[in-house]
């Protein structure tokens, strides 16, 4: 048996009888033809085809008239076009936005959709008619409010276009005119409380053609008399978490135990459960037991708060537009190269991952399509993408064709050109493209009846326009008759016959609902012509007619509810529900609903995970100090990054980001040293020469950035970046003129180490010999970290321990000592872990040091026995999700996905008090 949704059995007499049905909206539509196509379907001969019947909604019907009076070259209608929504909308945004001197408003897309609104009603409900215009002239608002609806007259008349809020008038004006083309009867269904002009329009029709008006009586107001003897109860929750997990356990319960039946959740008119009561039901969908419950093979919805833009397809297709932008986001490009349409993607596909890889880390937020194309055809790398390359030249070289201004439709047609170059949405082969393809060409064909209201507008105008269409167009949806479980709001509840509905909470916020008026006429005037929203008697009249009618359409048992807790506010039931007698709900039965609903139930396996995965005799693996300081942060971070190369995306950044600019004065500092070579020469520098090498090495590190960044990197940035990193310099030689005497043996020295069967390479910026002979190695740092932990177990950055072993290993000089040079805007000056003598400048010493029992021998004996105990460990391979200090050492690793730390207790560990 087929779920019913709508009763059509009173319906039936009027189609016999030749009338075509108008309903307020597309809901009623759908329900009517749905029901009709069942009743062929069901019949014991079922029917393959079947006339459809004549049914429309009102809006649509007036369109259609339109254009059929115009084809017949019937006046008006031949003369003037209807403006579509969008059209409406993009008017009275020109119309908002000329006005700005006057009126200096901070959004005018918000003002503009209000303003709109408000015409609609002052339209529909005939205000201009009602004589009171002239009393309320004066408010302010109201005045505005006029003036803009004269510009939007005068704005229509001058394109020949009407409003779809003015056609309703101009049928009823010129009802003579279209009598040969209207049917002979004409039934209005659901049509209860229609606006006047909606009436003045029915009126018309009335005497041209047999109308048939079907009004429900007046509703009951006592909801005691409609709710007793019917099957309802009343639930209350304390949170809306459990009032929704309740809803959906009933609901569930109540689909398996009657296949056949129409059940409804009922939210209020904000939507605002949506989210969580799909939610609950995909926890439940993989519920153990004989018969999987699938969201998607139960809900249905009428609406959709997904706009076009949204579907997957059109973004992707409206990203592949934005390639017509002169700078292109990095981050969307690299969306596209995983399109698995886009031309080219099957042959080029390890080369578009390698593509992504290289421009992480070579290139800005935003780039140019020259920049992207320039890797692109770097034939001899493995992001070599040929293809791609030249599909994108030709989607330019298409744009580069066109006049600087053109009409919408123009640019719709490149656009469409475009897209097909790139191989949007994919092949033609498959139903689900051959669908996109049309639902393109359709909003393209619609859309680029807006160019008379937009006028000649440029490639960049065009796209903007395109957007905002698409994401003011919400995906239809359309029910599907196998789908028992109707997820609806208030309003679309009033349509539908339910066998189970359980309306969610019914509070004192939702019934009534909080009166809203529009905001561009006066409010008491809408209070006298009493428009929808505009008094608290009118929306307490509206909640009990809801009420009433949901009840009414629901066979079997009703539930409503309400949760008491938001956040910390308190919510009270809908006084309301005082007035029905609800059937006692006891526990049990709430507990008995509960289990039997099948709840999800852990049928997850267990499996033990290995801490250890040796390396292999035959495995390569080569790495830096990172190596090591991985081990010693986290065995796991080690092995992901050190054995499987697992590294997480980079992260696109505007202008220089720290790394580069790190790199560049790294430049500019080994051209120093190369320079001066010891410190006698230094103190012997004249000023015009040590300006001269400061602003030759500064300069080494500009065309460095310059060569890398060459967007960023015009004149004038590069000329402060010049000054910044000479000031830094600067301050470099000031602090080095201090230090005793030295020589610079080596800048940037290749070192490689050895231990067991592991082989690390290192280098070290500097390398100074000092008076007594020992040697001093030196890491310049341009960060602002200092609390390096040295005398840890587990230290976390391992660079000087390792650079002393290396150097003690390579050379028969002593190693005396070890020093960070940090350079950046706050500080310039040398950190080391233990006190120094006779190094005639002041170095900060680390904490930690104090409490470290012994000298720099002492030091180096500790370093060297962690570093071999670290190596052993990495050969053993530990992989144990254990990073050193908790969430600290986690804060900057991107391996969080891999390693699924936050899903563990570990990421619990608290951190000692002078971390905080
Ligand atoms: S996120 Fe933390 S636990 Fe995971 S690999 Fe990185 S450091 Fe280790």
């Amino acid at each position: 048996m087929a779920i019913l949704r709508f009763d059509i059995e009173p319906l039936l007499p009027l189609f016999t009888n030749g009338f075509t049905l108008l309903t307020p909206n597309n809901r009623g539509v759908d329900g009517i033809l749905r029901e009709y196509a069942n009743g062929f379907r069901s019949s014991s001969e079922p029917t393959k085809s079947w006339e459809r019947p004549a049914v429309f909604a009102i809006d649509i019907y007036m369109q259609q008239l339109w254009q059929l009076a115009a084809s017949q070259g019937i006046a008006p209608f031949s003369e003037t076009q209807l403006l579509s929504r969008f059209d409406e909308q993009e008017t009275w945004l020109q119309i908002v936005r000329s006005s700005y001197e006057k009126y200096p408003l901070l959004n005018s897309e918000e003002t503009a959709n209000s303003v709109a609104r408000s015409y609609r009603f002052f339209q529909q409900w005939d205000v201009a008619a009602s004589g009171e215009v002239e009393r309320y002239r004066n408010a302010i608002d109201f005045q505005t409010f006029l003036n803009w609806s004269e510009q939007f007259e005068a704005r229509c008349k001058k394109i020949s276009a009407v409003s779809l809020s003015d056609a309703g008038r101009v049928i009823a004006e010129h009802i003579e005119a279209i009598k040969p083309i209207l049917p002979n009867k004409i039934a209005l269904i659901n049509f209860n409380q229609p606006p006047p002009l909606y009436v003045k329009l029915f009126e018309a029709l009335a005497r041209v053609c047999d109308v048939e008006w079907q009004r429900v009586a007046a509703q009951d107001t006592q909801l005691g008399p409609v709710f007793a003897g019917s099957d309802s109860a009343y639930r209350s929750f304390q949170t809306n978490g459990a009032e929704i997990d309740a809803c959906i356990d009933w609901c569930q319960g109540k689909a398996r135990e009657f296949p056949d039946s129409h059940i409804g959740i009922v939210v209020d008119h904000s939507r605002s459960l949506e989210p969580m009561i799909e939610e609950a039901l995909f926890r439940n969908s993989k519920a153990s037991n004989s018969r999987q419950f699938e969201l998607v093979d139960h809900l249905n919805r009428y609406h959709s708060t997904e706009s076009l833009a949204e579907l997957q397809d059109f973004s992707a297709g409206l990203s592949l537009l934005g390639l017509n932008y002169e700078l292109i986001d990095s981050e969307g490009f690299c969306k596209l190269l995983q399109l698995p349409n886009l031309v080219g993607a099957k042959d080029e596909l390890q080369a578009r991952i390698a593509l992504e890889i290289t421009l992480r880390g070579n290139t800005e937020a935003e780039v140019r399509l020259t920049q992207l194309r320039a890797f692109m055809l770097q034939d001899k790398r493995d992001h070599h993408c040929p293809v791609l390359a030249q599909a994108l030249l030709a989607f330019s070289e298409l744009a580069r064709h066109e006049p600087s201004h053109q009409s919408l439709r123009q640019w719709l047609q490149l656009f469409g050109r475009q897209l097909q170059l790139l191989g949007w949405p994919g092949s033609s082969s498959t139903e689900h493209n051959q669908r996109q393809s049309l639902l393109w060409q359709q909003c393209s064909q619609r859309f680029a009846a807006s160019s008379s209201v937009l006028g000649n507008i440029s490639l960049s105008s065009a796209l903007g326009k395109l957007q905002t269409y698409l994401k003011q167009s919400n995906v239809n949806l359309n029910f599907d008759d196998r789908r028992q479980i109707s997820l609806v709001d208030v309003e679309e509840a009033q349509d539908l016959l339910f066998d189970h509905a359980w309306i969610l909470s019914v509070d004192d916020r939702n019934w009534p609902q909080a009166i809203n008026p529009v905001a561009f006429i006066p409010y008491s005037l809408q209070q006298e012509l009493e428009m929808p929203g505009s008094s608290n008697q009118q929306q307490l009249d509206t909640a009990l007619t809801q009420l009433n009618s949901i009840r009414q359409n629901t066979k079997a048992e009703l539930v409503i509810s309400h949760h008491t807790l938001e956040e910390e506010l308190s919510i009270r039931p809908s006084a309301l529900l005082k007035e029905i007698a609800f059937k006692q709900m006891h526990v049990s039965e709430v507990i008995i609903g509960r289990l039997s609903s099948n709840r999800i139930i852990n049928n997850l396996e267990r499996h033990e995970e290995t801490l250890h995965v040796p390396l292999l005799s035959d495995e390569q693996v080569s790495g830096g100090t990172g190596l090591l300081s991985n081990q010693s942060n986290c065995p796991f971070r080690a092995f992901a990054r050190n054995r499987l190369k697992a590294n997480g995306l980079e992260e696109f950044s505007y202008g220089l980001n720290s790394l580069v600019r790190g790199n560049a004065l790294h430049k500019a500092l080994e051209n120093i040293g190369l320079q001066l070579g010891d410190s006698k020469t230094l103190h012997s520098l004249p000023p015009t020469e040590t300006e001269e090498l400061l602003r030759k090495s500064a300069g080494i590190a500009i065309d460095y950035l310059r060569e890398r960044h060459p967007e960023t990197m015009t004149p004038a940035f590069s000329s402060l970046e010049q000054g910044r990193l000479t000031n830094l310099l600067e301050g470099f030689l000031i602090l080095e003129k201090q230090r005793s005497e030295f020589t610079i043996l080596h800048n940037e020295k290749n070192v490689s180490w050895q231990h067991s069967g592991l082989s690390l390479n290192l280098r070290i910026d500097r390398i100074d010999k000092l008076s007594d002979g020992s040697l001093a190695l030196i890491d310049y740092k341009t960060g602002k970290f200092t609390n390096y932990r040295w005398f840890d177990d587990r230290p976390d950055d391992l660079q000087l321990p390792l650079y002393q072993i290396a150097v003690s290993a390579d050379t028969d000089q002593t190693v005396s000592a070890t020093l960070i040079f940090q350079l950046n805007a706050e500080n310039i000056g040398l950190i080391s872990p233990m006190e120094l003598t006779d190094f005639g400048v002041q170095v900060k010493v680390s904490r930690q040091a104090k409490s470290f029992e012994g000298g720099w021998p002492a030091l180096q004996d500790y370093w060297n026995r962690s570093i071999h105990a670290l190596v052993e460990e990495f050969e053993s391979g530990l992989i144990a999700v254990a990073p050193t200090r908790g969430t600290l050492t986690c804060q900057y690793c991107d391996l969080g996905p891999l390693c699924r730390i936050a899903e563990s207790d570990q990421s619990q560990i608290l951190l000692s008090e002078d971390e905080i």
